[in-house]
């Protein structure tokens, strides 16, 4: 029996929502604080918890068969790994930030100034498609400090709310890069465990979706229901039950919540009252 071996950070900011999504799937595993491994006990997969940054390479050399990391470090660590999904939590940027004080008015200021950074290669890759030359300075954390200890003029890391940067003196002022948690994957996995990485995928598109979706229920008068049922297109079709009452229906259906605040007044414009939006758990199209 194949088993397949998933690598998730061991804690950090991907941990939480890693966890929360394997949940979500009805994947159940004992987590108990320090364990390294946990087999589920309830589909054919094993989790291995480890440091973000080795990640790339456990999934390179086959020691995990998949994995959930930030895309910025699947860029940056460069490894042969597929990227199989983009999972939309841990969105973060890496920008370059200088000094509050120094005037800064666009990409040549960069150039032959030294900048301090843990992602090398993501920065200069962004430098060499704007043609500017810096000196890259690798360090591995505290980045935000280099300017202020004479290491280096400016820096480029992980920015989410700016108030890092803020309490040391920095201004961000290029977004080089944009991230979110990503699905890595193994080029060459077995048939078997690629049979059973598509009944993950099918899983999490599921929560996807249902994240995307809300279920929503209306009354409205029956002469009002042509047009609100051309507003809600539905998963098929709305689905349209008599009230109690003559005349009124009840209307329900499903909403990209792209599309919520719209539809909701073009809904209230057509007649519909008691408007009920509920959430979803699953969906599967
Ligand atoms: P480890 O100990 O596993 O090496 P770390 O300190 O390198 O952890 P974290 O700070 O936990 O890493 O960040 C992991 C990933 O989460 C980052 O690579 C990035 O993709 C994302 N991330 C980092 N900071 C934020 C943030 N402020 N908001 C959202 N996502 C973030
Ligand atoms: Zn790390």
């Amino acid at each position: 029996m194949s088993i397949l071996r998933i690598a998730l950070q061991k804690s950090g900011r991907l941990s939480e929502s890693s966890l929360a999504l394997i949940k979500e799937c009805g994947i159940d595993f004992q987590n108990g604080t320090g364990k390294l491994k946990s087999e589920a006990s309830n589909f054919p997969a094993e989790f291995l918890f480890l440091r973000d940054d080795d990640i790339p390479g456990y999934v390179a050399d086959g020691v995990a068969d998949i994995g959930i990391i930030g895309e910025n470090v699947m860029v940056e660590k460069n490894q042969e790994v597929r990227l199989i999904e983009r999972l939309g939590f841990s969105k973060c940027r890496l920008s370059v930030a200088v000094p509050k004080g120094k005037e800064y008015k666009g990409l040549q200021d960069l150039q032959g100034i030294d900048i301090a950074t843990s992602y090398p290669r993501i920065l200069s890759n962004f430098l060499q498609k704007h043609q500017i030359s810096a000196r890259i300075h690798e360090i591995s954390g505290s980045v935000e400090i280099a300017p202020s200890i004479g290491l280096a003029e400016a820096i480029c890391d992980i920015v989410s709310s700016g108030s890092t940067l803020m309490s040391n003196g920095l201004k961000e002022v290029e977004v080089v890069f944009h991230s979110e948690a990503v699905l890595i994957g193994n080029p060459n996995i077995s048939t078997e465990k690629q049979k059973i990485l598509e009944k993950l995928l099918f899983r999490i598109h599921a929560v996807q979706n249902a994240k995307k979706n809300k279920y929503i229920l209306l009354n409205a008068p029956k002469n009002a229901l042509g047009k609100i049922v051309e507003i809600l297109p539905g998963m098929k079709s709305p689905t349209v039950l008599p009230l109690a009452i003559e005349d009124w229906c009840s209307v329900h259906s499903v909403i990209h919540e792209d599309d919520f605040w719209e539809i909701i007044e073009s809904l209230k414009a057509a007649g519909a009252e008691g408007i009920l939006v509920v959430p979803i758990e699953k969906m599967i199209r």
